[in-house]
C-alpha cells in the first residue's frame, strides 16, 4: 500500500500499540516517507521499535519524547529540526496518551490522575504543535499543491468515540473514565481551535478515532485488530481535503458528533 502522506512524518507513542503500528505501516509501504520520526519516552525498551529503526536506519529515526514534559518535547523537537534541515515537516500524528484510572468513576478518580491524563493527552500535542509550527508551516510554503492534504502539512489528533459529548450516554455505564474522556474532549477543541488557526498557513488539522483496537489500552476484549485500525486510518489520512478540516471522524473516515 502507498503511504499517502508526505516525506515526512512524526508519530508520539511509538514504542507500542497503534503508534508502532502506524510507523511499521508507513515505513513498509511502497511509497513511504523519507523520514519517520518515532517519538517514544524509553527507547532503550522499546525492542520492537529498534528492530524496525534497524532495518530501515535511513528512515525510521526514533526520538526520546515524553509529551508530558515541556522539556522533553523542546529537546525532541529539537533533534527533528536539526534532522529535517530545510525540508520542513509534512505531518505530526499526536498518538500518545494515557487512560486511568479504569474504569475511572468519580468516586475513584482524584485530582492527580485527571491533571496526569490532561497534561499528556491535551498539553502534549499542544505543547508539540508550538514547537514544530515553522516546520510544519516550512513544508506547508514548500508545497504547490492547492488545499489541504496530509502530503502537504497536516496534524492528526488520536481522538475516540468516547469524546463525542452527543453520545456519551451510549457508552458511559460501561466506561466512566472521566479524566480521559474530558481529556479528549479539549483534544477534539485543540483540533477546531487550530483548524481554524492554521487553515491560512496551509496546514491541514483533523482528529480521528482509530476503533475500538486491541492494544494495552484497548484490552483484550476489542474487537479491531491493530493493522486494520492502523490500515483504515492511514487511508482515511491519505484521502483528507480541506472539507474535513476541524472535524472527527473514525478509521473509515465516518463523521463522529461532537
Ligand atoms: P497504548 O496504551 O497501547 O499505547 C499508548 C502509547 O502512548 C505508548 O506508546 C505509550 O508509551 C505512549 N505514551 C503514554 N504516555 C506518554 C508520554 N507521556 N510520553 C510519550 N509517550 C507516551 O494505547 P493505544 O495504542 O491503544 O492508543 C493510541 C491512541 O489511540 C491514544 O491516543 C488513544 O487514546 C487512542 N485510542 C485508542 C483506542 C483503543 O481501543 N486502543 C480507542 C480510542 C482511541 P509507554 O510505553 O512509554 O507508556
Amino acid at each position: 500500500m502507498a503511504s499517502g502522506v508526505g516525506s515526512s512524518v512524526l508519530v508520539t507513542g511509538a514504542n507500542r500499540g497503534i503508534g508502532l503500528e502506524l510507523v511499521t505501516q508507513l515505513a513498509e509501504s511502497t511509497n513511504p516517507p523519507k523520514l519517520i520520526f518515532a517519538g517514544c519516552r524509553e527507547p532503550e525498551r522499546a525492542k520492537d521499535l529498534q528492530e524496525l529503526s534497524q532495518r530501515h536506519p535511513q528512515m525510521v529515526i526514533i526520538v526520546p519524547l515524553d509529551v508530558s514534559d515541556a522539556a522533553s518535547v523542546s529537546a525532541a523537537c529539537q533533534v527533528v529540526s536539526t534532522r529535517l534541515g530545510d525540508a520542513g515537516l509534512n505531518l505530526l500524528v499526536n498518538n500518545a496518551a494515557v487512560n486511568r484510572p479504569i474504569p475511572g468513576s468519580l468516586a475513584q478518580t482524584g485530582a492527580d490522575d485527571m491533571m496526569e491524563v490532561y497534561r499528556t493527552n491535551v498539553v502534549g500535542p499542544m505543547l508539540l504543535t508550538k514547537e514544530l509550527m515553522p516546520q510544519l508551516q516550512r513544508a506547508a510554503a514548500q508545497d504547490s499543491e492547492s488545499g489541504l492534504s496530509c502530503r502537504k502539512a497536516a496534524i492528526i489528533n488520536i481522538s475516540t468515540l468516547i469524546s463525542s459529548i452527543e453520545k456519551c450516554y451510549e457508552s458511559f455505564g460501561m466506561a466512566p473514565m472521566y479524566p480521559y474522556r474530558t481529556s479528549k474532549v479539549a483534544l477534539n477543541m485543540l483540533t477546531r481551535c487550530l483548524s481554524e488557526d492554521l487553515c491560512k498557513d496551509g496546514i491541514l488539522v483533523t482528529a480521528i478515532h482509530p476503533g475500538w483496537v486491541q492494544t494495552d489500552m484497548g484490552g483484550s476484549q476489542a474487537p479491531l485488530p491493530t493493522k486494520d485500525s492502523v490500515r483504515g486510518m492511514l487511508g482515511v489520512m491519505s484521502s483528507l481535503t480541506e472539507q474535513h478540516r476541524g472535524t472527527l471522524l473514525d478509521w473509515k473516515g465516518n463523521s463522529i458528533p461532537w
